[in-house]
């Protein structure tokens, strides 16, 4: 997906990536059977295929392996250190 044409924020991709995790919006429905519970790791590896494979998602989104957490690289530094992605502001690049 070019970026400058999705009205994707970060907020959304947050939501979704808690959904991933089983942390259901209130405005939806849903046995906890149908929950997904996925670790951050694999709820990132869904993220990861909407947006390289399906191209769904906007690329700019990424994930830092430190600490965890999803954020905007419009916004945000990040480095690659050991073939893994850190981010440069929570995590130092993954230099700490
Ligand atoms: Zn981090």
């Amino acid at each position: 997906m070019n970026d400058k044409d999705s009205t994707i924020e970060l907020e959304n991709i947050n939501e979704f990536y808690k959904f991933l995790q089983g942390e259901i919006p209130k405005s939806i429905k849903m046995t906890k059977k149908s929950r997904p519970n996925l670790t951050k790791e694999q709820a990132f590896s869904v993220i990861w295929f909407l947006q390289e494979h399906m191209q769904v998602l906007p690329e700019r989104f990424e994930y830092c392996n430190g600490c965890q957490r999803m954020f905007d690289t419009h916004d945000e530094g990040y480095s690659v250190y050991r073939g893994r992605l850190y981010g440069d502001e929570c995590c130092n690049g993954g230099r700490k």
